[in-house]
């Protein structure tokens, strides 16, 4: 059966990126009975977020990717989190320092700062010269002796081509000369990542890892280590990058995209919109659809429609398709969605009472076709909220036609007189009105919507003069006669 897995390192939120990856692993594994794994990479112990792996999981949570192995459920290959697995790196260590493959190195950083210097000096471009590579005895004996902590290089074997047919890329080939032995465990014992990795897929079974292009070439370091332990290796499918909307590699301070799944909770996103969004970063079903379901992507999701090239971050697009996630969403879920935002702003406070939870309903439903996500309440329906009313250009130039104070003046008496000011009674104050003043049509609302909204367009008039209540209705109109 296919196993995958998700591995982030918990050095924050989950990232487009990542959500991404496990997008592809959860759907794949789904699809094909297999199992999703997610497991914890935090050897690098500089870059360690304490809440990362919360964090993480959170997101995760939140799109709905549910995991069938990890730190919080276990499973039968754990532990899920590299730090409590370091025993295990051990015993493969051992291994290949005995075989040959890997040696103990003694260089300072001081010394390897300096070989480093020493070969841009020279022009070249090289990585680790191989100075411990063949120590003697009495060589090792000194160093130990200078109170020296060692670690272990894997001994890069010369003059190899490694080659592997990626399930994304096809056939990937590097040449082993330009990678130089590189570190496995630090001095402190703990291993790096690129050999961590391959023995907990190993150890896992997993049988396919997806993951993004900037690992590449890791992978003919992972590989060459499999050989050396004799284990088999897995299938790769190394994702393309995802660019800005400028075609610039996505760097994580860009502030023109929403790069962390947490802020499309904190916004007001649908999580099955950002899911949707999220598999069409790179996979194409291959016809004109693009709205599909976590169901409908299990069902047809597949790596052969996954694309070489890079995907491009639209914006405009997620919100668009949020936008049409939420036109199609029960009102009382955008509700729920919007209403902390509305408390955020001071718009409203504490727990509504029937009257204020249905004056939010009707607020939120007045919107509900035009918002992208739900934070956006707070602005489009501030004319609502915000004592003094702005008029615009056009409203300015309604309100100086000539009926126009015989209208608001023959309204302002329906409202004071008025026992309800409903969405449903409303219609029959405006109906006296046009009856008293013989206005009626676009002279009639037309001059309402602007006294009151300061806007000559706006959405439904009724529900926009029961939001704003009696009282504002009745003192804006007082203030423009
Ligand atoms: N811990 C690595 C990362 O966060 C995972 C790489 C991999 O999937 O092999 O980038």
């Amino acid at each position: 059966p296919l196993r995958v897995r998700y591995a982030p390192s918990p050095t924050g939120h989950l990232h487009i990126g990542g959500a991404r990856t496990a997008l592809f692993d959860y759907l794949l594994a789904r699809r094909h009975g297999g199992a999703f794994v997610v497991r914890f990479e935090d050897t690098d112990q500089t870059r360690h977020k304490e809440s990362g792996i919360e964090d993480q999981l959170n997101g995760l949570r939140w799109l709905g990717l549910e995991w069938d192995e990890s730190v919080d459920i276990g499973g039968p290959y754990g532990p899920y989190r590299q730090m409590e697995r370091l025993d295990i790196y051990q015993t493969y260590l051992d291994q290949l320092v005995q075989s040959g493959h890997a040696y103990h190195c003694y260089c300072s950083e001081a010394d390897l700062e300096q070989e480093r210097a020493e070969q841009e000096a020279r022009g070249e471009m090289g990585g680790y010269s191989g100075k411990c590579r063949n120590l003697t005895p009495d060589q090792i004996a000194a160093y130990q002796a200078e109170g020296r902590k060692a670690s272990i290089r894997f001994r890069v074997p010369e003059d190899r081509i490694i080659g592997f047919e990626d399930k994304v890329r096809e056939h990937v080939e590097f040449e082993s000369n330009g990678i130089g032995d590189f570190i496995i465990a630090r001095t402190d014992g703990i291993p790096t990542y690129n050999f961590a990795v391959i023995v907990d897929d190993h150890l896992m079974k997993i049988n396919l890892v997806i993951r993004g292009e900037e690992h590449l070439s890791n992978t003919p370091r992972q590989i060459l280590m499999y050989e050396a332990l004799g284990l088999p290796v897995p299938d790769f499918a190394h994702l393309a990058l995802i660019l800005n909307p400028d075609r610039k590699k996505m760097s994580k301070r860009d502030e023109s995209i929403i790069q962390f799944i947490e802020q499309y909770k904190e916004l007001g996103y649908l999580p099955e919109a950002v899911v949707n969004f999220i598999a069409l970063l790179g996979w194409s079903p291959g016809g004109e659809e693009e709205m599909f379901t976590k169901e409908e992507l299990i069902a047809q999701f597949d790596l052969d429609r996954v694309s070489k090239s890079p995907a491009v971050f639209d914006m405009d697009k997620l919100n668009w398709m949020n936008n049409a996630y939420l036109k199609k969403a029960p009102l009382s879920r955008v509700v729920e969605l919007s209403v902390p935002h509305l408390q955020k702003a001071g718009y409203i406070q504490g727990d509504l009472d029937a009257a204020s939870q249905e004056w939010v309903t009707a607020l939120v439903g007045l919107n509900q076709e035009r918002m992208r996500f739900a934070a956006e309440i707070v602005e489009l329906s501030s004319i609502f909220f915000k004592e003094e009313l702005v008029i615009d250009e056009e409203a300015s130039a309604v309100l100086k036609e000539e009926h126009v104070p015989v209208v608001l003046a023959s309204f302002l008496t329906q409202v004071e007189q008025a026992e309800a000011f409903t969405v449903e009674a409303i219609p029959a104050l405006l109906k006296q009105v046009q009856k008293d003043t013989g206005f009626k049509g676009k002279q009639l609302f037309m001059s309402i919507r602007s006294a009151l909204t300061g806007q000559v367009h706006g959405p439904d008039l009724n529900v926009s003069l029961y939001l704003l209540g009696k009282e504002k209705v009745a003192s804006r109109l007082r203030n423009l006669l």
